[in-house]
């Protein structure tokens, strides 16, 4: 079989340490992957002068899928924002993030669901100004919210079609359309007319997003592919993490018409960079995302079973999941599992 390339982002802080790792990991368990290494955030500031230098995204345009460490924006005038540029080039409309149970002793042992975000409308559009009262400037201040009937179609299709894709049976749409009547109304009514095309085999469900936060506190089980807007969807994946144990070992896939681009939930993790101790498993599951997507799932499957039993077993982990492991100690007891 001809191996896919993909760009390879090391990033900042512990990327290179966790790609790295991921790249053993993905490699031990023979993976068809041949790997086109960029630069980006400080990495890339420091060799071109530009946080996302042009030669990385043409990367990324020409192999159209990523797996990307983690980046640290530069703070300051005349740097591009690395967010911003990845997601108008390849219009990454979804956010996907799925969350399971796999540390034992954690406060739930049986989440298994996924959060599609919507990525490019919402709240946050970007369009935002004061209104000048009297002589205060500043008196009041607008966000508009910008929903359209074809961005809402997209990403709740996508959901169905993940749902579709993964065996998944449940499809639960989050919104807050009985206050916001127009635009969460207009997401609500898109996402009923998509679920109708799915019915008979997708279920479809409906919460308005206070009692959803509630719900997935108390009942997170009966939970199984969620979909919302951007605003909501940025808080409830941040709360689902926190159901599964914290950011060392959540991934998330950006999903756009033009590329994909995989990478882990948490940071550079600067406390903690090139001392050898960072969990890699949030990348290493984001990798097993990306293979999914590059129709690789047997060997994507195959490194999410050694890296549960690793993490279960708990002998070789990293501080983060209450071990001792180093980087590397841990990465080889999930290797020796392959
Ligand atoms: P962070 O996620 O880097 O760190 C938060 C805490 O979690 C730290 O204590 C860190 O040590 C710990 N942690 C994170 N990942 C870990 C891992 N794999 N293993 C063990 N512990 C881990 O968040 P932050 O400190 O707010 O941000 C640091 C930098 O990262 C900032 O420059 C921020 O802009 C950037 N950032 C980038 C991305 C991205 O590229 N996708 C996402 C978030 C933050």
């Amino acid at each position: 079989m001809a191996k896919t390339t993909v760009t390879l982002i090391p990033g900042d802080g512990i990327g290179p340490s966790i790609t790295a790792a991921t790249v053993r990991i993905v490699e031990a368990a023979g993976a068809d992957i041949a790997w086109d290494e960029q630069l980006a955030g400080m990495a890339g500031v420091a060799r071109f002068g530009d946080p996302i230098p042009d030669c990385t995204l043409d990367s990324i345009k020409r192999h159209r899928v990523a797996l990307k460490g983690p980046l640290e924006t530069p703070i300051g005038e005349g740097f591009r924002s690395i967010n911003v540029a990845l997601r108008k080039t390849f219009d990454l409309y979804a956010n996907v993030r799925p969350a399971y149970s796999i540390a034992p002793g954690g406060r739930y042992d049986n989440i298994d669901l996924v959060l599609v975000r919507e990525n490019t409308e919402g709240l946050y559009s970007g369009i935002e100004h004061y209104i000048r009262l009297g002589d205060d400037p500043r008196a009041a201040a607008e966000s508009i919210a910008i929903i359209t009937r074809s961005g809402s179609e997209r990403v709740v299709r996508y959901a169905f079609e993940y749902a579709r894709a993964h065996g998944r049976k449940k499809v639960t749409l989050v919104h807050k359309a009985n206050i916001l009547k127009y635009s969460q109304g207009l997401f609500l009514d898109t996402g009923r007319m998509v679920a109708r095309d799915y019915a008979g085999e997708i279920q479809f469900d409906e919460r308005i997003v206070d009692a959803m936060a509630m719900d997935l506190v108390l009942r997170p089980e009966r939970f199984d592919v969620i979909v919302t807007t951007n605003l909501f969807g940025d808080i409830l994946s941040d709360e689902i993490s926190g159901l599964v144990g914290g950011l060392g070992l959540t991934p998330g896939a950006n999903i756009g018409a033009n590329g994909a681009i995989f990478e882990a939930v948490h940071g550079t993790a600067p406390d903690i960079a090139g001392k050898n101790v960072a969990n890699p498993g949030a990348l290493v599951l984001a990798a097993c995302m990306m293979l999914d997507h590059l129709g690789q799932s047997d060997r994507a499957q195959r490194i999410r079973r050694a890296l549960e039993a690793t993490i279960r077993e708990g002998k070789t982990v990293t501080r983060d999941l209450g071990g001792t492991a180093t980087t590397t100690e841990f990465t080889e007891a999930v290797i020796a599992r392959l």
